[in-house]
């Protein structure tokens, strides 16, 4: 391997065919299947190609790394006819995506820990702690080193705390202290969002966090009720959107665009906000009039891979 751990060799060779199969049927070719070294096919042939043409026939693609780690698909159809441009798709490569999922800025960013599980403890982090650890008279062990960056978080230094960590290692139960921490602490109820991807994730952490409540109860629940828009008492809305009457959501990502009143504008911001799950998203799912201008997101909670 490079270096940087992107470039393609023997030992990686296995690795690196099953990432541009599982990016293929991901990004472009949910049918599609190995056919040669580096070759694909797809069996579905409604599926379009990444110009936007129909092939017909048995036009296979090819996929190639490139030594920074980006996987590309290309198609050999030298035909310009259909399609999004007069360009034949075998003169324009489609980027599928990353070698790994990780990026650098994301690793050389991190505050890495090892603990069996993620402890929010405040005390084990204090102004006069962190000054020891500054002039050298004492080391950071993983317990402070992960309050310190919660506090920091908490007290609004940096805007996203991004956690990464394996399966049951208490990602959710950290969120949630950090969480109540914040309720707590605030003069008004704050507002919050979960956003999972799966409908059974939305329904456990509504059972792990009382008080909020999960979309499809507010739709059920409340299937005719309207409440009134505190900010213009000409809107009505419905107990989803009313963040007044439930500022605590959990929401399983299908459902987001149901947060704008009508279907159309943008969502007031909330202040944390979880996501669950976020390797399995589209960024563009959540980002499309979410994305918060003022307060804090919360607590990306991305399983390891
Ligand atoms: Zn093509």
């Amino acid at each position: 391997m490079s270096e940087r751990g992107t470039e393609r060799s023997s030992t990686n060779d296995q690795f690196v065919k099953a990432r541009m199969l599982a990016l293929l049927r991901e990004r472009l070719h949910p049918s599609a299947y190995e056919e040669g070294p580096d070759r694909y096919n797809y069996s579905d042939r409604t599926e379009p190609c990444y110009t936007g043409r129909i092939h017909e026939n048995r036009q296979r693609l090819i996929c190639h790394l490139n030594p920074n780690g980006k996987i590309y698909a290309l198609c050999f159809s030298r035909n310009t006819e259909g399609g999004d441009s007069d360009v034949p798709c075998v003169s324009r490569a489609y980027c599928l995506g990353d070698l790994f999922e990780d990026n650098i800025s994301y690793e050389t960013g991190a505050v890495k820990v090892d603990m069996e599980h993620l402890k929010r403890v405040p005390g084990a982090s204090t102004p006069e702690l962190v000054a020891e650890v500054a002039a050298g008279l004492r080391k950071p062990d993983d317990l402070m080193k992960l309050n310190t960056v919660a506090n920091e978080w908490i007290a609004g230094k940096f805007p996203l705390l991004g956690i990464r960590s394996g399966v049951n290692t208490g990602k959710t139960v950290f969120c949630g202290a950090v969480g109540d921490e914040l309720w707590q602490a605030s003069d008004r109820p704050i507002t919050t969002i979960m956003i999972t991807y799966r409908v059974a994730q939305a329904e456990d952490l509504k059972r792990r966090f009382p008080r909020t409540a999960n979309y499809l109860d507010l739709k059920a629940d409340y299937e005719n009720q309207w409440f009134q828009d505190p900010n213009d008492k000409h809107n009505l809305l419905t107990a989803l959107q009313s963040r007044k009457d439930f500022p605590e959501i959990v929401v399983q990502v299908d459902s987001l665009l149901n947060l704008r009143p009508g279907g159309i504008g943008e969502v007031a911001p909330f202040d944390p906000k979880t996501i669950q799950r976020l390797e399995l998203m589209d960024p563009s799912i959540y980002t499309d009039g979410m994305e918060p201008r003022v307060g804090r997101i919360f607590g990306v909670s991305v399983d390891a891979v």
